[in-house]
């Protein structure tokens, strides 16, 4: 049931242009065994109202549009975003019918300082407390020192803290939810580091930044095929 999962996180990025030649490219491409779809890349915690500049999940719907990001790192660290927002955003979303693409990560001094554990099972309780319907979310563990650094996290070290987060979830929310939830892997992946890191026995696909502007996306959207 944890079929491969592989968003591409577009950011800020692109044009008509040069989008348009992508999409273009990987309607060429075969792709194996895979639906596409789009997903917006933030949204807000209420349905409508006066807050310029913000998204709700009921807009990204009318869009026909029916997944999330949220907690992504640049929400988190650019931003500002707090667990609390990122909790309440995951509530909302779910509520209102759209599949989230939850993102955990650690900074690279946490790592270092030996708490890269702590500081995820800290992210990811947040999220959980906000969840139900564990079928509508997708977890994304994002290093925050692997985005957009080219330091691709190894197999091992992505492999070990998959690992962790699903023993965390066995404990903390279910069995049954622990084997059944997507974990992805998000930083720096590319055509070169994707295959390996696709073999990991708890990496279940992959949320690229960079990598998913160019053709090379292609491969990596086959890395499990
Ligand atoms: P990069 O693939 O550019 O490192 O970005 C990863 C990311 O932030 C995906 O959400």
């Amino acid at each position: 049931s944890r079929k491969f999962f592989v968003g591409g996180n577009w950011k800020m990025n692109g044009d008509k242009k040069s989008l348009g030649e992508l999409i273009h490219t990987m309607n060429g491409c075969i792709l194996l065994n895979v639906t596409l779809s789009f997903f917006s890349q933030n949204c807000y915690k209420v349905p409508k109202g006066a807050f310029t500049g913000e998204i709700s999940p009921a807009m990204i719907q009318d869009c026909g549009v029916h997944w999330v990001i949220l907690g992504h790192s640049e929400r988190r660290h650019v931003f500002g975003e707090s667990d609390e927002l990122i909790g309440q955003k995951t509530a909302h979303a779910l509520e209102n019918g759209l599949g989230v693409i939850a993102c955990i990560g650690e900074k690279l001094d946490e790592r270092e300082g030996g708490i890269t554990e702590k500081i995820v099972f800290a992210q990811t309780k947040v999220i959980a407390d906000n969840v139900k319907d564990w079928s509508k979310v997708v977890l994304a563990y994002e290093p925050v020192w692997a985005i957009g650094t080219g330091k691709t996290a190894s197999p091992q070290q992505a492999q070990e803290v998959h690992e962790k987060l699903r023993g965390w979830l066995k404990t903390n929310v279910s069995e049954a939810v622990a084997n059944s939830v997507r974990i992805i892997y998000g930083g720096s992946v590319t055509g070169a580091t994707c295959k390996e890191l696709a073999s990991q026995k708890d990496v279940d696909g992959f949320l690229v930044g960079g990598a998913s502007l160019k053709p090379e996306f292609i491969e990596i959207i086959n890395a499990k095929a």
